[in-house]
């Protein structure tokens, strides 16, 4: 039986850098520094670091670390996805003393991971919404320019650049809001699907 962990990227660096840089850069490396594209050079020499590129636009090198929880970490890559994966496929999560002994890293180093990655998790949003007790609103807004500027703005005005804004909202929480391309549930309900708890969900849709 394969297990998720036994995926390459889980174990092999020049994977995990593959891996990250693919889900960073889905269209190619792009210069943290001055989001440069075009004029970027891949480093390769026996003691360059692995993943390193250099912008020949601002002449600066660059890892794809930079901007994300794994800048200005020593820990190898393979390690960190390791960790996320661990934490988030544990339903109660997982401690920096759980960590430490999964990864085999000192404590301190499973500490501050630990903190990077529930930090990360908390930005991004992966932890559900409406979670026990809390209930979660949903609301769709309608965002842009009207056309012809016109003096009063009323239902029957043309939106030039309509643009459909979903919110969520949890109860005495935070707020979720996403770009959707309609109003249709069959447009919403992924994102609604993929951010509120599922117990919640399931009150949602009876
Ligand atoms: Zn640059």
């Amino acid at each position: 039986m394969s297990s998720v962990l036994s995926a390459k990227h889980f174990h092999d660096e020049v994977s995990a850098f593959a891996w990250v840089e693919s889900s960073v850069w889905p269209n190619g490396p792009v210069c943290p520094h001055c989001g440069g594209v075009e004029r970027i050079g891949k480093m390769k020499g026996k003691t360059t670091r692995l993943g390193l590129y250099k912008c020949y636009q601002c002449y600066k090198p660059f890892t794809v670390r930079v901007g994300t929880v794994f800048e200005a970490s020593h820990v190898p890559l393979r390690y960190w996805l390791q960790a996320m994966s661990f934490m988030t496929s544990s339903k109660k999560g997982i401690s920096s003393n759980q960590l430490y002994r999964m990864l085999g890293v000192t404590l301190k180093t499973a500490w501050f991971m630990s903190h990077r990655i529930r930090e990360a998790m908390r930005v991004v949003g992966i932890e559900p919404m409406g979670g026990a007790g809390k209930t979660v609103e949903i609301d769709e807004t309608l965002i842009g320019r009207i056309s012809d500027a016109p003096k009063h703005i009323g239902p029957g005005d043309h939106f030039s650049s309509r643009n459909i804004v979903l919110a969520l909202v949890e109860s005495g929480g935070s707020a979720r809001t996403f770009h959707v391309g309609g109003t249709a549930m069959a447009t919403l309900l992924p994102f609604i699907r993929a951010n509120v708890c599922p117990k919640n969900f399931d009150e949602y849709a009876a």
